[in-house]
């Protein structure tokens, strides 16, 4: 496939690692990883996107616990719902899954979820530790991990290179600028006030593209050479396809191959690795408290530290 990065076999190559340490941490306690899942509402991709991550944990053996709330549900039983996970010794990964409903507090949930079960890395004690110098956060978030973990499998060197993140979201973009910086990158951060961005786009060894906007990063953008990873997945009108969509990403990709020394597609790079690496946080997690390096225990910490 020449310079094109093939996620869905990268992604696979980490579910079966996974397997293997559950399996092995299921012949060395009798016990095996578990995932919690909280959804509220109903909305469809939140839906598809929860039912693929509750198979996919049943395909490596991770154990697979689920909350369904109402829409209508309120602040407290969301936070009930996450507290009775955090104490649930069985349990060593939560993920509440976004968006939420609008009438709840986003930051003050994802804040409730103990720091040592948030397999999404997106508490903001874990967030601090991925900002800060010479700390690690127990959890990295799963999307900018897979970019990191594409990198690294496909040879592309990090350290002392010039990196552009182009986006600069909770979920993506900023802690995919973060985890950049922890290994050395020079990072720049580009976002939708940023003038002249081609021009620093031009300067990147390394392109993270999290805009959210299709085909936003053109051929004549990039350095010859330069590794492109595509978060975006657009769905732009194609009457050609059964859907009446197809998917495309933040970088224009028939242009920047032809320039680019590695590229992930869309579908198929990006995307297949959020819920591996999600399996593979999971796991780790499992091993942890299993293993009695972290013991399974409510979070002590101060209520004006956990919630922001
Ligand atoms: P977001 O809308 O929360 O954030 C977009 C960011 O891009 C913002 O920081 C904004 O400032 C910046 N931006 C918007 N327009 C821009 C422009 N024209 N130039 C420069 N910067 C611009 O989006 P997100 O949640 O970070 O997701 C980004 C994309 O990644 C979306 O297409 C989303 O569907 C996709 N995504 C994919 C995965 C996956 O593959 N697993 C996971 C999460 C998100």
């Amino acid at each position: 496939k020449g310079n094109v990065i093939d996620g869905k076999a990268v992604a696979a190559q980490i579910r079966e690692e996974t397997a293997a340490k559950v399996a092995k941490l299921k012949a060395q306690y009798n016990r095996v990883p578990g995932l919690a899942v909280v959804i509220v509402g109903v909305r469809k991709d939140s839906q598809t996107y929860v039912r693929m991550k509750r198979k996919a944990c049943e395909e490596v053996g991770i154990a697979s616990f689920g909350a369904d709330l109402l829409e209508t549900a309120t602040q407290e039983e969301v936070l009930e719902v996450v507290r009775g996970f955090n104490e649930n010794p069985d349990v060593h990964g939560i993920l509440v899954q976004l968006p939420l409903p609008k009438h709840l507090d986003e930051q003050a949930i994802l804040g409730a979820v103990s720091v040592e079960k948030d397999v999404d890395g997106f508490h903001p004690l874990n967030i601090g530790r991925l900002a800060m110098k010479g700390r690690e956060p127990l959890f990295a978030p799963c999307t900018p991990l897979g970019c990191i973990e594409l990198l690294d499998r496909c040879g592309v060197a990090i350290k002392g290179k010039r990196a552009v993140v182009v986006g600069r979201s909770n979920i993506v973009g900023m802690p995919a600028a973060m985890l950049l910086n922890k290994r050395d990158a020079t990072v720049t951060i580009c976002h939708s006030a940023t003038k002249d961005m081609e021009a620093i786009v031009r300067q990147a060894d390394i392109i993270i593209a999290a805009a959210g906007q299709p085909q936003l990063v053109r051929g004549s953008w990039v350095k010859p050479g330069a590794a492109i990873i595509d978060v975006g997945t657009n769905p732009v009108d194609d009457a050609t396809k059964a859907a009446g969509y197809r998917l495309v990403g933040d970088a224009h990709f028939d242009e920047c191959k032809t320039v680019a020394g590695a590229i992930t597609p869309v579908p198929g790079g990006v995307g297949p690795m959020t819920i591996a690496m999600l399996l593979r946080n999971t796991a780790d997690s499992g091993e942890r408290f299993l293993s009695g390096k972290l013991q399974a225990t409510p979070p002590t910490l101060p209520k004006a530290v956990v919630q922001p």
